[in-house]
């Protein structure tokens, strides 16, 4: 439930009306400030109060509303329809993922090999453009015999990695064992697709407070996805990142997963939190990224997450869909006008003699 007050309501009332709430049986009420007004979220056992009653506790309320999702902190209701923004403080600078931003590119290996690589690829993610560089350092692999990812000392090369280039960090916690030596170097921890609900690990990097990265399940509805993202959120964490990275269909021979594009819409009627697209995972394939990165921002993703490496062929996991460099700093050179024809996007890129001649077109129309 909801309660949205008028705007100019003296502070001290808003606090009074909060402490009236408090006394309401199990009643937890949670003040955010929206669209310059003070709306009251109230959490617990909402289903026993009368909105009616709550009307009257003051003639500042404006209206009592019920949230009916099963999702309640995730819901745009809770926000009162205003997108939420998660505000990353990295060492070239804060940034901002949400809805009023330009688009955060996220870029790096599948795993983190080896200290002259990652250092090679960070270099190359920052010069492109990109704002993160994500790499893993524990690997959730389908096969046991498969490479797992350096651990420990990969966390100490991404701490190398961004000291040299001051990139924040995105790596992936598998195990409540390890969250904090993760959240000592990520400066966003991401919780991978099989880990989704995982309730115990989103319980406690719910506790951490530092933001959060949330891969979508390879089979998860949305509504399982929004409930996980609540797990999060109910520990007393609010910044929250979705991520779609594809799902399980029945043709997937031509790619890997099925890049779920209508969850942008879909997640933009339900909920506030910031959406990132991650086209490598979904598709597979390196050819289809850039399509699908196109598509993403077309449709108003937030954020992009590319998996680069040095030498695709001889990657450790995930070869096939990474992107060279230069396919890399291709797509970031196309990207660029392409997100700023959509207000996504702040700098144009100087397109060089190599860059193809609609690119050129599409810099002078954005211009
Ligand atoms: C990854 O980001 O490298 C990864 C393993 O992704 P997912 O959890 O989406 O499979
Ligand atoms: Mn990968």
């Amino acid at each position: 439930m909801i309660v949205i007050l008028k705007s100019q309501t003296p502070l001290s009332e808003v606090e009074r009306i909060c402490e009236e709430l408090r006394n309401q049986n199990n009643i937890t009420p949670e003040k955010l400030e929206s669209n310059h007004k003070v709306v009251i979220g109230l959490l617990g056992d909402t289903a026993s109060l009368n909105p009616d009653q709550i009307q009257q506790l003051s003639p500042f309320i404006e209206q009592v509303l019920r949230v009916k999702k099963p999702f309640k902190r995730a819901s745009l209701e809770f926000r009162h329809g205003e997108p939420s923004e998660v505000v990353v403080q990295t060492p070239n600078g804060a940034v901002t993922f949400g809805q009023n931003h330009p688009v955060v590119v996220v870029a790096g290996p599948c795993s983190v090999e080896n200290e002259e690589m990652i250092v090679e690829t960070a270099l190359i993610c920052k010069a492109a453009g990109a704002k993160f560089l994500r790499g893993g350092a524990y690997k959730p692999r389908t096969s046991p015999y498969a490479f797992q990812g350096h651990g420990e000392s990969a966390l100490e090369l991404l701490a190398k990695a961004r000291e040299v280039t001051g990139l924040g960090i995105i790596t992936e916690v598998m195990d409540t064992a390890d969250l904090d030596k993760v959240a000592a170097v990520a400066d966003v921890v991401q919780v991978g697709a099989r880990n989704m609900q995982n309730f115990p690990l989103l319980r406690k990097v719910g506790a951490t407070g530092k933001p959060v990265l949330l891969k979508r399940g390879l089979s998860a509805t949305i509504e399982e996805w929004l409930m996980a993202a609540e797990y999060i959120l109910a520990a007393g964490n609010p910044n929250v990142i979705l991520c779609e990275r594809g799902i399980r269909s029945f043709d997937q021979k031509y790619t890997r997963n099925v890049l779920d594009i209508s969850v942008i819409p879909v997640l933009r009627s339900l909920t506030h939190l910031p959406i990132m697209i991650d086209p490598s995972h979904a598709t597979g394939k390196s050819e289809f990224v850039p399509t699908m990165a196109m598509a993403s921002i077309a449709a108003g993703a937030d954020s992009l997450m590319i998996e680069v490496h040095p030498n695709p062929a001889k990657a450790l996991s995930d070869g096939p869909q990474s992107l060279t460099p230069e396919k890399f700093e291709q797509l970031m050179l196309e990207i660029a006008p392409f997100a700023k024809f959509f207000g996504r996007w702040t700098t144009l890129p100087f397109p060089t003699a190599m860059s193809s001649h609609w690119l050129h077109e599409f810099v002078d129309a954005a211009k």
